[in-house]
């Protein structure tokens, strides 16, 4: 019979209980032993809520970050955060820096921005930098290596974590992250030295640690440690696939078996150095890379385990067992008791459990599975294997079925005039009319702005008035009318004070928006929303992905009438603000039933309409923020292109239907831009507003070495910090910015929206970079 396991729980709590106890003793309001008492409870929760599976995961539990465990675990803890041992508010320090901002209190959950960058500054206190976990929404502390970086075994979570476990009976299987990925994931402090060979460099210095701490953990008497090297799904230089098979040499104990895991994706050209390593078994992804099964069948050593992650963890659909079952039958055949069975990866990346829901509605719900129900399936898939004949798993199954038929026959899923548009859409309708130089001498004849432009990015304070408002409303304990009044006088108030302070593009304010997914999704059909489906994003926050369902389509005008009021009360220009598609599909749980292509594309239809009906209410200026184009890349280069393409597509639907003299912008947040330069000149947006300030305009580099054709604003001051920025360095960052993009082409604003931020930081700080554009203008 075909073992079950786990890669890893989700750790943060069905009611976020991690969140809150974090919180608050960052606050100050609970004690050291409280917050220990609450991991330990949740800890203990969790293993016994994955009950009923062979092989539970210990050491996915995690205070901040799994990565930064390991790095404490090792001592690679950066030198100003180091006050003697090791311990919990060591892993605070390195991730939050020293300081104890009040931030993490605020209610509402929004992406990150790079919060905790140690590019902010290098000050004695910085955070430890804060980095995407592969193509998750999760972000993990990167570690901080130098060159003489010595490892020691210092912090042993893990092993206290495996005792815990043992005692409470639980069937326990450590898992560690692998040392190549470790090292991989890290970087020097020193930008010179971040070189892969200085990476790799450290290998023989931190293997012997590595193999104390696996014999730290074979002492335990467990049996199986699970290592991941998701690195193994990425494009690697031959020197690191190489690596890989003297390291698994030196990790060899005798008592203890290896399950090497990858996942996010297959092993690919990875794949022989995976299958021929001295380990005991080999998980697999075969969510995403279930094509390499029949290759790896063939080439499996005859005692190794092969363990298929055949549940989707990075997904809450529940699956179509039919369809796993027909995957895993050759497997099953051939390895009998080898094959394990498995969620593609840790189950971090998906909500706790779906029955605690009561708003989804009841067709919807039984599609979906979290954590807890995903670990059923594998029960029901074990006992199928196993037992195909038994009525219990006949009737089980069936009932699978059902609910996969229900759900392929939907009406909420499919929109048939959709359809009919999407396989009728002309080819020009993502192309603008005109090229940019003669959209840009319509858009000037109309806007007449002058040289350096000043705007912002969209949202201003959200104060705790709004939140509240916001919150009554949705509660139904503010009419829609008292509730419009209140928006309303927002907005007249962002308008008067950016009129005050005399910028040339406005904004509305977006008071009314939670979140810049969750807005839109909400008055898109096709979309639904979980009460409680929080993942954690990093350290305390979690976000709340809504779930795509079915085809999109807008019912009706979304920011309209905001946008038309907010016009009314000015002879400025006030900017359309809208989320772009791509974002829309990164920041949710897309459906699995078509291809990303096609959601982004409806997405992308809705926005489109959206946009036409700004246009027809008098807007001139329509900003799509992409924030997420560059986050929605592929693991492997070669997917790159036709991600690209798909996605520059899909904003030029969203943006195209306009006339020439309508101006469309973008923005993005920090980000590398060197390899998708070509992809953002594609999006083909009048204006790209980017987060620049603490690249020093680096960043610009990018665009000036394409000579890219259209506008840009790049961000003269970092919203992410209360400092306020002074006159001088605006004025330095505009020139310096000069230096690189023609002036014609510049514009001035902020690094990204200020709903962080209160009104006397905006208000000043507004001031300052309009003043400095003035003199600029002056003295041309
Ligand atoms: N318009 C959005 C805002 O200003 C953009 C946010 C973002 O890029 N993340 O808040
Ligand atoms: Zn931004």
């Amino acid at each position: 019979m075909a073992l079950i396991h786990n890669l890893g729980f989700p750790r943060i709590g069905k009611q976020r209980e991690l969140k809150f106890a974090l919180e608050r003793y960052w606050a100050g309001t609970l004690s050291q032993a409280e917050l220990e008492s609450c991991g330990k409870a949740l800890r203990a929760e969790h293993w016994q809520a994955q009950q009923g599976i062979d092989l539970v995961p210990v050491g996915d539990f995690a205070w901040y970050d799994q990565v930064l465990t390991l790095s404490a675990t090792f001592g690679v803890i950066p030198k100003r955060h180091r006050k003697g041992d090791i311990d919990l508010d060591t892993l605070f320090r390195t991730a939050r820096g020293r300081s104890t901002q009040s931030s993490e209190t605020q209610s509402g959950e929004t992406q990150p921005s790079e919060a905790g960058s140690c590019c902010a500054n290098h000050s004695d206190s910085a955070a430890s930098e804060m980095t995407k976990w592969f193509d998750t929404n999760y972000h993990y502390l990167v570690p901080e290596f130098d060159l003489k970086q010595n490892f020691a075994l210092g912090y042993l979570q893990i092993v206290e974590e495996i005792g815990e476990a043992l005692a409470l009976g639980v069937k326990a299987k450590p898992v560690l992250i692998g040392p190549l990925t470790y090292l991989w994931l890290g970087k020097f402090s020193q930008p010179e030295h971040n070189t892969a060979e200085n990476k790799l460099a450290l290998l023989e210095k931190l293997l012997p640690v590595y193999r104390q701490l696996l014999n730290a953990i074979a002492k335990t008497g467990v049996t199986w440690v699970q290592i991941d090297e998701p690195i193994l799904a990425l494009d690697l230089a031959p020197e690191w696939q190489q690596a890989f098979e003297s390291t698994y040499h030196q990790l060899q104990i005798r008592e203890l078996n290896i399950l090497l895991a990858n996942y996010f994706g297959p092993l690919g050209a990875n794949l022989s150095t995976a299958i021929n390593l001295p380990v005991a078994g080999l998980h697999i992804d075969a969510v995403r890379g279930g094509e390499e099964l029949p290759r790896l069948l063939d080439r499996l050593s005859p005692h190794k385990v092969l363990s298929v992650g055949i549940i989707d963890g990075r997904n809450i659909w529940a699956s179509d067992c039919d369809k796993a079952l027909a995957t895993l039958a050759p497997a099953a055949q051939q390895l009998g008791e080898r094959l394990w069975l498995a969620p593609s990866c840790s189950l971090l990346h998906v909500p706790y459990d779906v029955t605690v829901e009561d708003k989804i509605a009841a067709d919807v719900k039984p599609w979906l599975a979290f954590a807890t129900q995903k670990l059923q399936e594998l029960v029901l898939l074990r006992d199928a294997l196993a037992q195909p004949e038994s009525t219990l798993v006949k009737e089980k199954l069936a009932e699978v079925r059902n609910i996969q038929s229900a759900r392929k026959d939907s009406a909420r899923v499919h929109n048939q005039a959709l359809q009919a548009r999407i396989n009728t859409l002309a080819p020009a309708a993502a192309a603008r009319q005109s090229s940019f130089t003669t959209r840009i001498v319509a858009q000037q004849k109309l806007l007449n702005l002058p040289l350096l432009p000043t705007t912002s990015i969209g949202s201003f304070p959200q104060t705790a008035e709004i939140r509240s408002a916001r919150r009554l409303y949705k509660q139904g304990r503010l009419t829609n009318n008292e509730y419009t009044q209140l928006m309303q006088s927002e907005i007249r108030k962002a308008i008067h004070i950016q009129e005050e302070i005399d910028l040339d593009v406005l904004v509305h304010g977006e008071a009314e928006r939670n979140d810049m997914v969750e807005y839109f999704g909400e008055q898109l059909d096709g979309f639904i929303f979980s009460q409680h489906g929080w993942v954690q994003s990093y350290g305390s926050r979690c976000v709340k992905p809504p779930v795509i369902v079915g085809d999109i389509s807008r019912p009706k005008a979304m920011t309209v009438s905001w946008a038309s009021y907010a016009q009314s009360l000015s002879k400025k220009p006030v900017k359309g603000m809208l989320t772009g598609p791509i974002t829309m599909l990164c920041w949710s749980f897309v459906r699995d039933d078509q291809p990303r292509a096609a959601t982004a594309l409806q997405l992308a239809l809705a926005i489109r309409d959206e946009v036409s009906d700004l246009e027809a209410a008098g807007i001139n200026i329509i900003q799509i923020d992409e924030p997420a184009l560059r986050e929605g890349l592929p693991l492997l280069k070669k997917d790159w292109p036709a991600y690209l393409d798909w996605a520059t597509h899909a904003f030029r639907v969203s943006s195209s239907s306009v006339a020439d003299s309508t101006q469309i912008h973008t923005h993005m947040c920090y980000a590398e831009f060197n390899d998708i330069i070509q992809a953002i000149s594609a999006l083909d947006a009048d204006v790209i507003t980017i987060e620049t300030s603490r690249s020093n305009m680096e960043l610009l580099n990018a665009f000036e070495h394409f000579a890219y054709p259209n506008q840009i604003g790049p961000g003269v001051y970092d919203i992410h910090s209360p400092n306020q920025p002074n006159q001088k360095w605006v004025t330095d960052l505009i020139e310096k910015a000069a230096q690189k993009i023609p002036l014609n082409n510049l514009w001035v604003n902020p690094d990204c929206g200020l709903k962080t931020r209160n009104w006397n930081e905006t208000k000043a700080a507004l001031s300052t970079m309009v003043r400095a554009a003035k003199q600029l203008r002056a003295q041309l």
